[in-house]
């Protein structure tokens, strides 16, 4: 049989890239095949080095919540473009950025950007430990927080307070001061501030859990968070590199109402350019170096041009205010009631926003172990028939749908057409 071109980029690549890919999810190991090579993307749709055309639920895995080359902010790219690609010096731009993040989400009182969420945590959490004085952090199995040595741990099963890194070329001398508490478990969290409490310097979360799959915080889980932290002197840092500007203007903070100490931005603030941010307290922000004694620097830090690409996405996002907002929660919402419906209880969908994933499991998913429990294999063939029928999802049972403004009323249609019938035929 005649290869793709996908594959044969993927059997060329392979010989000069770790596995061919830059990143490995991309690889689709998770769903037992190999990738497809994009070529260009449009508004809602993905074409691969085939010619053959997807609607994109990916998004670059949440960054182009407008769509993709959205006409303002491939503008303004060009603009940054044309004035130089990095000068090394302060801009106006990231100036005007930061005050746009802190419009939206008034926490963000001081913002500093970086070019990744992987650095923009390992930031926070060395502003955290600078500020408080105090070693430990605590992370909940199941959380993504960028691949910095630290968190980079989930922690084997039952090893509730002994964190065990999940990579090799991470020492437990790095995550000996990471402490892993449930998701959703209020009680797992407790007991590590009963033991440890004065040693705590932060809790990390996403607030809406998106990379074990999306699980969403129980009621009231963010509030207990906010005041177990506050009781014992600890910070609370939310991980919104996914829900800022994702769930609402002001991010998770604003949607669950719950206000954290320093959060940290990625993904949509770069519009789909190279990103990341962190920030919060004032007082706790002037810690940072030159003013303060955390040291924390980066050459491309304020990129002129991913600036730009930030400063256009989060204006468009501005402008479509609530009712952006109000329809993409509308959209996520028509999903996730079409895969129940095509795959009944065969499926558990959890959903934040515009954010959804589907788990093949008749049980709830509240945490890591949950998510977990769902069926791997029933996800590869699920994913395979809806590629198969034009319509690009995560390559893994524990990422997100992301949707974006550009996802036509058509769109939602045809993808639901699709669904039907992989729940009739699989
Ligand atoms: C993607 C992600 C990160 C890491 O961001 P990168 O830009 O990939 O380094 C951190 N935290 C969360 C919640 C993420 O989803």
């Amino acid at each position: 049989m005649n290869k793709t071109k996908s594959e044969q980029l993927f059997e060329q690549s392979g010989k000069c890239i770790p596995g061919g890919v830059n990143s490995p999810v991309r690889a689709y190991q998770a769903v037992g095949s190999t990738p497809v090579f994009i070529e260009r993307a449009k508004g809602s749709k993905i074409y691969d080095v085939d010619g053959r055309e997807y609607i994109d639920y990916v998004c670059s895995w949440g960054p182009c919540i407008l769509g993709h080359c959205d006409k303002g902010v491939i503008e303004a790219v060009k603009q940054a473009c044309d004035k130089g690609l990095t000068f090394g010096a302060p801009t106006e731009a990231e100036y005007e950025l930061a005050m746009l993040i802190k419009e939206c989400m008034p926490s963000m009182e001081m913002t500093r950007l970086v070019s990744s969420g992987t650095e923009a945590v390992m930031s926070a959490v060395r502003v955290a430990r600078g500020y408080t004085g105090r070693k430990k952090i605590v992370k909940f199995r199941g959380c993504y927080h960028g691949h910095s040595d630290g968190l980079l741990v989930k922690a084997g099963s039952g090893a509730m307070t002994q964190a065990v890194p999940d990579s090799a070329g991470v020492l437990e001398d790095f995550t000996k001061h990471t402490l892993i508490a449930e998701y959703n478990g209020e009680a797992s969290v407790k007991e590590l501030f009963e033991a440890e409490g004065e040693d705590i310097a932060a809790v990390i979360v996403e607030p809406a859990a998106a990379n074990m799959g999306v699980v969403p915080p129980k009621e009231g889980f963010l509030q207990f968070l906010r005041e177990i932290t506050k009781k014992y002197g600890a910070l609370l840092i939310f991980d919104e590199v996914i829900t800022g500007f994702r769930l609402a203007l002001g991010g998770a903070q604003e949607y669950y109402g719950v206000t954290p100490d320093l959060t940290t931005l990625g993904k949509i603030i770069g519009g789909g350019m190279p990103i990341g941010a962190y920030g919060g307290k004032r007082e706790i922000m002037e810690v940072v170096a030159p003013i303060g004694p955390v040291y924390q620097a980066g050459t491309l830090s304020g990129n002129p041009v991913s600036t730009a690409a930030g400063i256009a996405t989060l204006s468009a996002l501005r402008q479509g205010g609530s009712r952006l907002y109000k329809e993409l929660e509308e959209k996520g919402k028509k999903l996730a009631e079409a895969v129940k419906e095509a795959f009944g209880d065969r499926v558990w969908v959890n959903r934040a926003g515009s954010l959804l994933s589907v788990f093949f499991t008749g049980e709830k998913v509240t945490d890591y172990q949950s998510a977990a429990c769902s069926d791997g294999e029933e996800y590869a063939r699920y994913f395979h028939y809806l590629l198969k029928h034009g319509i690009y999802t995560a390559p893994s049972r524990f990422e997100a749908v992301f949707l974006s403004a550009a996802h036509s009323h058509e769109d939602l249609e045809r993808t639901i057409e699709v669904i039907k019938r992989a729940g009739k035929e699989l």
